[in-house]
Order: C-alpha cells, then sequence, then structure tokens
C-alpha cells in the first residue's frame, strides 16, 4: 500500500544522502533531490524531471509524498501595535499520520511571522500551556516544522497578498529544544535561499523552556538565530510550580549559567519571557527577583500578557499592575518590551494553541 512507504519529506538532508546510497546512486544525488522537495510544490516523482526515469521510479517505489493538509482556517481581526490593523489567522494542519498541530500568523507593524510547532503535544506539561495538557505525541520531521511554512505562506499568495512572511518563531506547541536537530535542519532550510521560502536566520527565534544542554549545543552551532527562553519567575521554587519537569530538571541557576554563556558564545541577548500571573509572579519582590537573574549577562525582558485557557485558572494582571512591574525594571536599566496578546479569541495566542481534539474532550 502506498501509506505505508515512507514519507520522503520526513527526512533530513542527511538521511536523504543515506537513502540514496541505498538506492545505488551516487550520495550527491540527494541534494537535487531535496532541491526539488524545498523548492517546488510537486505531489509525485514524476514531476522532478531534471532526475533520470531510473532513479524517479526507484525513488516511487520506495517513498511517498505526503504533504500537510489544511483542516481548518480560522481568523480574527484586530489592532495591532501602533493601532494598525491586521488578522491573526491559525491553521489546524493534519500531518500524514493523522497527528494535527497549530501555526499561526500574526502581523506585526512591518512584519508578518510565522509561529510554528516542534513538537505534536509535549511533554513537559507546564501549568498555564494548554499544549502541555495533551500530552507528548510525537516530534515533528524537519519537513513537517518547513511545511507549516510553506502553508502559511502559501495561503498568502493565494489570495494575491502584497504582503510576505518575514518572521518565523518556535513558539507553536512542543518544545523546540526536545528535537533539536530537527529544528536546526529546518532552521538552516528556511533560512537557505536556495529554497522555496527564505528569510533570515536572524528573523528565526527559537523559544525554549531552558533545556541546559541543548542551548549549549545551540550555541556552538554558529546559527545566527534569536533565543527566547520562558522564564515567568526567578523563583526556583514558584518556578517548580508553574513548570514542575522544566524547572525541577534544568533548575534556574545552572540554567542561568548556561544563558550567559550563549549570550556570550553568540555575541547576542537572550530574551527572558515572563508572563505575567495575577497574584502568582507579579509582585514587587518578584520584580526585583527578576532583575536580579538578568544582571550580568546580556539579555532583555519580554513581558506577556496572560492568555486564558478553558481549565486553568490563572488571571491575567492588571495593566496597573503591569505598568508598575514594568517601571520597576525599567527604573533599574533593564531593557523591557512588552508584548501584546494577539488571537486570544481563536485560541492562537501564547499558551492556547492545542488540537480541537484535545479542547473538545477537555470541555466535556
Ligand atoms: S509552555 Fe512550552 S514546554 Fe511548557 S507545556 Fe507548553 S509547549 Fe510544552
Amino acid at each position: 500500500m502506498a501509506e505505508e512507504r515512507p514519507n520522503i519529506l520526513d527526512l533530513r538532508l542527511d538521511e536523504l544522502e543515506a537513502a540514496l546510497e541505498a538506492l545505488q546512486e551516487p550520495r550527491w544525488r540527494a541534494r537535487q533531490v531535496h532541491q526539488w522537495l524545498l523548492s517546488h510544490r510537486i505531489g509525485s516523482f514524476s514531476e522532478m524531471t531534471t532526475l533520470s526515469l531510473e532513479l524517479r521510479r526507484k525513488l516511487d517505489e520506495a517513498y511517498s509524498i505526503r504533504p500537510l493538509e489544511t483542516e481548518k482556517h480560522d481568523e480574527t481581526a484586530e489592532r495591532f501595535e501602533g493601532d494598525e490593523p491586521g488578522t491573526t489567522e491559525k491553521l489546524l494542519l493534519r500531518l500524514p499520520d493523522g497527528e494535527r498541530v497549530e501555526s499561526v500568523l500574526i502581523p506585526g507593524r512591518g512584519r508578518l511571522t510565522a509561529c510554528v510547532s516542534s513538537q505534536a503535544g509535549c511533554p513537559f506539561n507546564c501549568s498555564f500551556c494548554a499544549t502541555g495538557k495533551m500530552g507528548y505525541r510525537r516530534n515533528l520531521s524537519a519537513g513537517e516544522i518547513c511545511a507549516q511554512v510553506w502553508a502559511l505562506s502559501d495561503m498568502l499568495e493565494q489570495r494575491g497578498s502584497q504582503a510576505a512572511l518575514s518572521n518565523v518563531v518556535f513558539m507553536g506547541m512542543g518544545e523546540p529544544l526536545l528535537n533539536t536537530r530537527n529544528v536546526i535542519e529546518a532552521v538552516e532550510n528556511l533560512s537557505s535561499r536556495k529554497y522555496r521560502y527564505s528569510t533570515s536566520q536572524r528573523r528565526i527565534t527559537i523559544s525554549t523552556v531552558g533545556i541546559i544542554p541543548e542551548i549549549d549545543r545551540l550555541a556552538e552551532t554558529g546559527l545566527k538565530t534569536k533565543l527566547a527562553v520562558s522564564l515567568h519567575t526567578a523563583d526556583q521554587r514558584k518556578r517548580e510550580t508553574l513548570m514542575a519537569r522544566a524547572a525541577r530538571e534544568h533548575p534556574l541557576d545552572r540554567l542561568r549559567k548556561s544563558l550567559a554563556r550563549y549570550a556570550s558564545k553568540t555575541g547576542e541577548p537572550v530574551t527572558l519571557a515572563y508572563m505575567l500571573l495575577r497574584g502568582v509572579n507579579d509582585s514587587e519582590e518578584d520584580a526585583k527577583r527578576l532583575l536580579a537573574y538578568a544582571s550580568g549577562f546580556f539579555c532583555k525582558i519580554n513581558l506577556i500578557d496572560y492568555n486564558s485557557i478553558v481549565n486553568i485558572k490563572f488571571e491575567p494582571v492588571y495593566d496597573e499592575a503591569r505598568d508598575r512591574f514594568r517601571r520597576i525594571l525599567q527604573d533599574a536599566g533593564a531593557q523591557v518590551t512588552l508584548r501584546k496578546s494577539y488571537g486570544t479569541s481563536i485560541n492562537a495566542a501564547c499558551g492556547q494553541l492545542a488540537t480541537s481534539t484535545m479542547r473538545s474532550s477537555d470541555n466535556q
């Protein structure tokens, strides 16, 4: 049955080279096949017209080409930074094995950002996050990560939009640094001018809960991507209540050393993401702890509004509390930005992504 043939879109370049060798073809042919897969919307090997008929036949016997399918499209019109109107859009995408992920298009002043998932579900189960409630299903392949960007980019192109995607953030479902190898390959493919979609690595952000060895590994790659860490509190005990597994496995003191190494090795600031939760991490003492944590290495702080999630009992802070918290940081000289949340009405905002299967069972 055709469905039993492995999906060639799941292979990284090194795996494609091994696959070509197994088909008694030179390894360098893998680059030609890769070029076809990443640059064209092809549905069959017969369309790879620069390859010999014999190679196309061998590939067709051994592999299938199964792209992602869009199952659902939601959108919501909002006012963005500087009061510019824009529309946040969310795609529910079906993977070839039936798993589902969500990807979001986020407009902003002078940019259009693709927020992509790196795993189906997530093993971390952070207390404020809908994805964590799904449990872990599997890592996405590099091809499946890239395909989310293509799906959003194609959506814009098909409607004749003048605007093109400018940024990519790994802030969708899953923890990217539990799938580092495929995330790195996806970053390389998404930033390669040879392929269908290309953006600068500096416009790609990898967001992690703080997987220490993988942050160290990322620092060694030479990638120019930005790194954001979901800190949410600088108090180890509090962090263990908010993000139990991540906090216990990657304690704040060791994490800080790793972030300092990363910033010093790459010369780039690390973004400390801090989601403000009313009565949990929004006090003056919390702000001072955060300041102490952020001092002494190259970083900036990004305050985030909490987005309500069904069955999760946190509340966003009032505007005055957020402003007070921000002032404490700024008065002490910290570099602080505020990330407004968009897409809350379609569950597309930070922490809200989860496939509808999970949501409907959640509500039962
Ligand atoms: S916040 Fe990130 S790491 Fe935590 S459960 Fe959600 S997706 Fe996983």
